[in-house]
């Protein structure tokens, strides 16, 4: 495969990051979940006790706390200020809060530009909201995953179930239905499909049938 770059928008719990990461590794592409780096700053924010409503500060905490990812046996970890917030950053209250901290035209492009250092060399899968339409604008694909809010609250209910997390399922669908607004909403890159992106809906497919099916799109390319 060539060093191709691969982008994938779509709302939440749409399995983008699923699928992302089965591309990255069958192709041996890196993975950047830019998700994750919107909900460290969320993290960073409450750490600090700044509003979400503080575009400036918000913006300085960008600046001041370079956000990385590391490679482990136990799938990507995510840094920022000298400490290891993968499984913090999916707590609830950083859930809640994201969609307004990546409101933030601020905010956003700080991480724009962190996002399009780590895709420089290519080979990338890059997941998120506006990877197609502003962070890479080029990318050779362009995928927007999307799945009705009932499959989508049915998938996280599930995989909340299996990690022993307790959440009333129309208390998730909910929340997933919210920021979906929020993102949807916003004034700077909010979340839209790309005129050149391929709609790839996921309802009723397993997992494994729509990485097929973005392969097919990928080959069709001709790559
Ligand atoms: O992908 P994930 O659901 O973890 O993203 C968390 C939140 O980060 C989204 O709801 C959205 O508010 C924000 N986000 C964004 N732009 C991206 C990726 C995520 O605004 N490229």
């Amino acid at each position: 495969m060539e060093n191709i770059s691969i982008a994938i928008d779509g709302p939440a719990s749409s399995g983008k990051s699923t699928v992302a990461k089965i591309l990255a590794n069958d192709f041996n592409f890196i993975y950047v979940d830019t998700g994750a780096m919107y909900r460290a700053i969320t993290y960073l924010a409450i750490k600090h006790q700044i509003p979400f409503s503080d575009e400036a500060a918000l913006a300085e905490l960008t600046k001041q706390y370079p956000i990385t990812f590391k490679q482990s046996a136990y799938g990507q970890l995510v840094f920022a200020d000298n400490e290891e917030i993968t499984q913090a950053i999916r707590q609830t209250d950083v859930t809640a809060a994201v969609s307004e901290v990546s409101s933030h035209g601020k905010v956003r492009e700080e991480l724009v530009e962190a996002q399009r250092q780590l895709a420089q060399k290519g080979g990338v899968v890059m997941d998120g909201r506006d990877i197609g339409t502003t962070v890479l604008p080029k990318a050779e694909v362009k995928i927007f995953l999307v799945a009705s809010v009932e499959e989508r609250a049915q998938r996280r209910y599930k995989e909340n179930q299996e990690k022993g997390i307790k959440m009333d399922f129309e208390a998730i669908k909910e929340a997933i239905a919210k920021r979906d607004y929020l993102d949807s909403h916003r004034e700077v890159s909010p979340l839209v499909q790309a005129a050149d992106a391929e709609l790839v809906d996921t309802t009723g497919m397993s997992i494994e049938q729509v990485v097929t099916k973005i392969k097919e799109v990928i080959y069709s390319k001709g790559f």
